[in-house]
């Protein structure tokens, strides 16, 4: 069993899995993407940080809401004109 813990983002691994700062399971490419390639420094200890990694990204998160937003409009719209 190994533990370890990132003081920058907030991650703790235990025995290799990655728990987000809120104690949510993760993935070390979503962490890099939304946390460490933007707040941390070369302390971190996530190993895909400022890496071509395939986790989220705040511009990935974005245009999912974004068209959330988006369809939600479109219903409001649909309803309002009685579609
Ligand atoms: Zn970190």
């Amino acid at each position: 069993m190994e533990n370890k813990f990132c003081s920058k983002c907030g991650a703790k691994w235990i025995d290799g899995q990655l728990y987000w700062a809120t104690g949510k399971q993760g993935s070390e490419a979503d962490l890099a993407g939304l946390v460490c390639d933007q707040y941390s420094d070369e302390q971190c200890i996530n190993k895909l940080k400022g890496t071509n990694h395939n986790g989220q990204t705040w511009e990935k998160r974005m245009a999912e809401i974004d068209k959330v937003l988006a369809d939600l409009d479109r219903q409001r719209l649909e309803r309002q004109l009685d579609l």
